[in-house]
C-alpha cells in the first residue's frame, strides 16, 4: 500500500502543479450472503475487501475541480463549482460529479481541487470499484471542505450518484460496506433503516477465495431495472410495501405472474438465509454457512435467473473439491465473482483447480484471489489521521 501511495503521490505530481493536501482510500467489496434483497429493504452481509480506490488531492485554482484517474489515462475531466454540475463525458467522471453534486445538495462548499485516482479494485468485475470511486471522492471532498458527514447519509449520497449519473439503479450494499466496513468483521446491514451489525469473520482455518470469471455478459432483458420492478410489483400484488414485508406462506396463494413468483421466492427465502447465516458465523457452524451459499447460488440461479454457465461451472466444481465448505455467485451476476468459503490449508489445492477446471472448459483463465475483511474508506490530511 505504501508503495502504491507514493507511486500515486508522483504521478499527482506529474499531472499537477498543487501541493498533495490529504489521501484517501474506499475499499471493494465482495457480498457472502444476501443478494438482491438489498433493493427489497432486505439485509445483506458484505465484507469489505483488502483491494481499494485510492485517491490524492490538494489544493486547486479557478473554482475547478480536476478528475484523473491511473485507470483512465488520457480521459480526464473537471467541472465548475459556480455551474450546476452535470453529467456529461467522459463516463467515468459521472460517478465523482454525482458525489460531488449530491455533497453541494446537502450544503457542503466543495474546494477548487485535483483530484487523482487509482484502483486495484477488478474494474466492472462485479466487486463495486464503482462504489469505492464514490466514497473516495466522497472522502477527498470532504477531507478538503473540512467537513464530516455521517456514514450512512454518506452512502446514500454515493448511491445516488450512481442512479442519477451513473444510472444504475443499485442498493445501498456497495456504498454502505465502502464506508462503514470493519477489518475482521462481516457487516449485517439491515436495508429498510440502516441498522449495522458487525459479525466477526476472522476464523485464522478460513479462506475466503474470490474467483473473477472474467466475464460480462451483456443484459439480453433488462436485466437488473427488470428483476427490480419485477420484485416491486409482486410486492404490490401482495399487498405489502417491500418483499422485506412477505413470507413464504404469503407466495403460496397469489396472483403472481411465474416470473413475479420467482422473484419474489428468491427474495424471501434469500432474507432467511442471509439471517440464518449470521446465527451459522456466530456459531462458528461453516458448514452450515456453506450450505447456505449453495442455496443462495441455487435460487440466484434459478429463480432470479441471474448466474451464468461460468459462475455455475465454478460453484458445482467447488462442491467437489476437499475443504470447500460452500460457494456462491457474488454481486449483482451475469459474469463477475463466485467466492468460496473454505479450510484455509486447503487455498492452493482449491485454486490450483478451479482454474485448471475453468480454462480446461472455457479457453482461457479466471482469477483467484484470497481476500479477508478489511476496514471501511479512510482519510489521511496531510499527515493527520
Ligand atoms: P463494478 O462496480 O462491479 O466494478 P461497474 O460497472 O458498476 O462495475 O463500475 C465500473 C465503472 O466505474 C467503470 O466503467 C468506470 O466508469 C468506473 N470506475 C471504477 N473505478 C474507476 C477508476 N479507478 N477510475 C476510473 N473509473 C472507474
Ligand atoms: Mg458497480
Amino acid at each position: 500500500m505504501t508503495e502504491r501511495i507514493a507511486n500515486l503521490k508522483k504521478r499527482f505530481a506529474e499531472l499537477y502543479a498543487s501541493p498533495v493536501a490529504g489521501v484517501v482510500s474506499a475499499p471493494g467489496r465482495v457480498n457472502l450472503i444476501g443478494e438482491h434483497t438489498d433493493y427489497n429493504d432486505g439485509f445483506v452481509l458484505p465484507i469489505a475487501i483488502d483491494r481499494c480506490t485510492l485517491a490524492v488531492y490538494g489544493p486547486g485554482e479557478n473554482r475547478r475541480v480536476n478528475l484523473a484517474s491511473l485507470q483512465q489515462e488520457g480521459d480526464n475531466a473537471w467541472f465548475d463549482l459556480d455551474a450546476t454540475i452535470e453529467k456529461g463525458s467522459p463516463k467515468w467522471a459521472n460517478y465523482p460529479k454525482g458525489v460531488a453534486a449530491g455533497l453541494v445538495e446537502k450544503g457542503v462548499e466543495i474546494a477548487p481541487m485535483n483530484i487523482l485516482f487509482d484502483s486495484d479494485v477488478p474494474i466492472g468485475g462485479g466487486l463495486s470499484s464503482s462504489a469505492s470511486l464514490e466514497v473516495a471522492t466522497a472522502l477527498a471532498m470532504l477531507g478538503a471542505a473540512d467537513r464530516e458527514i455521517d456514514d450512512y447519509e454518506l452512502a446514500l449520497i454515493c448511491q445516488k450518484a450512481e442512479h442519477d449519473f451513473a444510472g444504475t439503479p443499485c442498493g445501498i450494499m456497495d456504498q454502505a460496506i465502502s464506508v462503514m466496513g470493519q477489518a475482521g468483521k462481516a457487516l449485517l446491514l439491515d436495508c429498510r433503516d440502516g441498522a449495522v451489525t458487525h459479525i466477526p469473520f476472522d476464523d485464522p482455518g478460513l479462506v475466503l477465495l474470490v474467483v473473477d470469471t472474467k466475464v460480462k455478459h451483456d443484459l439480453t432483458d433488462g436485466g437488473y431495472a427488470a428483476r427490480r420492478d419485477q420484485c416491486y410489483s409482486a410486492a404490490a400484488k401482495l399487498g405489502v410495501k417491500m418483499l422485506r414485508d412477505a413470507d413464504a406462506d404469503m407466495l403460496a396463494s397469489t396472483d403472481l405472474s411465474d416470473k413475479e413468483l420467482m422473484r419474489a421466492r428468491h427474495v424471501v427465502s434469500e432474507i432467511a438465509r442471509t439471517l440464518q447465516g449470521v446465527d451459522a458465523l456466530n456459531d462458528g457452524d461453516y458448514a452450515t454457512f456453506g450450505k447456505l451459499m449453495y442455496a443462495s447460488h441455487k435460487s440466484l440461479r434459478d429463480d432470479y435467473e441471474v448466474s451464468c454457465e461460468e459462475l455455475d461451472e465454478i460453484v458445482a466444481q467447488a462442491a467437489q473439491l476437499e475443504g470447500v465448505y460452500g460457494a456462491r455467485m457474488t454481486g449483482g451476476g451475469f459474469g463477475g465473482c463466485a467466492i468460496i468459503l473454505a479450510q484455509a490449508p486447503q487455498a492452493d489445492n482449491i485454486a490450483e483447480a478451479i482454474t485448471k477446471n475453468y480454462t480446461a472448459r472455457f479457453g482461457f483463465p479466471c482469477v483467484v484471489f484470497a481476500t479477508r475483511a478489511a476496514g471501511g474508506g479512510q482519510s489521511e490530511t496531510n499527515g493527520r489521521s
